[in-house]
């Protein structure tokens, strides 16, 4: 994964990589996807739902940049994957998940695999999760068509959010990461992606 896939297109965070190495992918997989866990791309779970590109998900910790002291929260736990990456790089994670399934799931593989200083919460992380706000990094892994006014406010000064935004319905989405600095938040646009909505509820 790290040489053909990682490297090779813009991973070069070392501490990124060897987190990236020391998440079994394959055990967020029902066992009949475990086969492919090492392709790059995204596979199915359940609820209708995918666990992200392994490429997508190096790229998208890489740009937020996650420190040893930040507490972060992802939108979408999914599989619990990419929260089980990030919480090798960063103090805590709180992940929201809107099915409630998923979250179950989700929290008992990360559980089973001492991922401890991630928790899983169920619901809609559109509003984000205000009580462990605010956030150093944020993560969206799903698009929305502009960006939850509730993560802007969450994040804390100097924080990062990595999000895909859904500019058109005709377009690939744009995966951004927004910098707040004091009162001011900009974005720069990252690359095109395909995440599944993020819906509300
Ligand atoms: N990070 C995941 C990929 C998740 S796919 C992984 O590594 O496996 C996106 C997830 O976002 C799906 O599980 C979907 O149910 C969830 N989702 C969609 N809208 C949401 C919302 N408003 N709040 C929380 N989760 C949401």
């Amino acid at each position: 994964m790290v040489a053909e896939q990682l490297r090779p297109h813009g991973v070069t965070d070392e501490r990124v990589l060897g987190a990236m190495v020391s998440v079994p992918r394959e055990e967020f997989l029902a066992p009949r996807m475990r086969r492919h866990a090492y392709e790059d791309r995204a596979l199915a779970i359940e609820c209708g739902q995918t666990i992200s590109q392994p490429l997508v998900v190096a790229l998208m910790i890489q740009a937020a940049s996650p420190q040893p002291e930040d507490v972060a929260l992802e939108v979408g736990t999914g599989s619990g994957y990419a929260a089980a990456v990030l919480s090798r790089l960063c103090r805590k994670v709180v992940s929201v998940e809107r099915e409630p399934a998923l979250a179950e799931q989700a929290s008992e593989t990360l559980r089973r695999l001492g991922f401890d200083n991630v928790e899983v919460a169920v619901g809609d992380g559109s509003f984000g999760w205000p009580s462990d706000a605010p956030y150093n990094v944020i993560l969206v892994a799903a698009a929305a068509s502009g960006v939850p006014p509730a993560l802007i406010d969450q994040l804390a000064d100097g924080g990062r959010m990595v999000i895909p935004v859904a500019v058109s319905a005709q377009e690939p989405q744009d995966l951004r990461v927004y910098v707040r600095r004091g009162p001011d938040v900009m974005y720069r646009s990252l690359f095109p992606v395909l995440f599944v909505p993020l819906r509300s509820g």
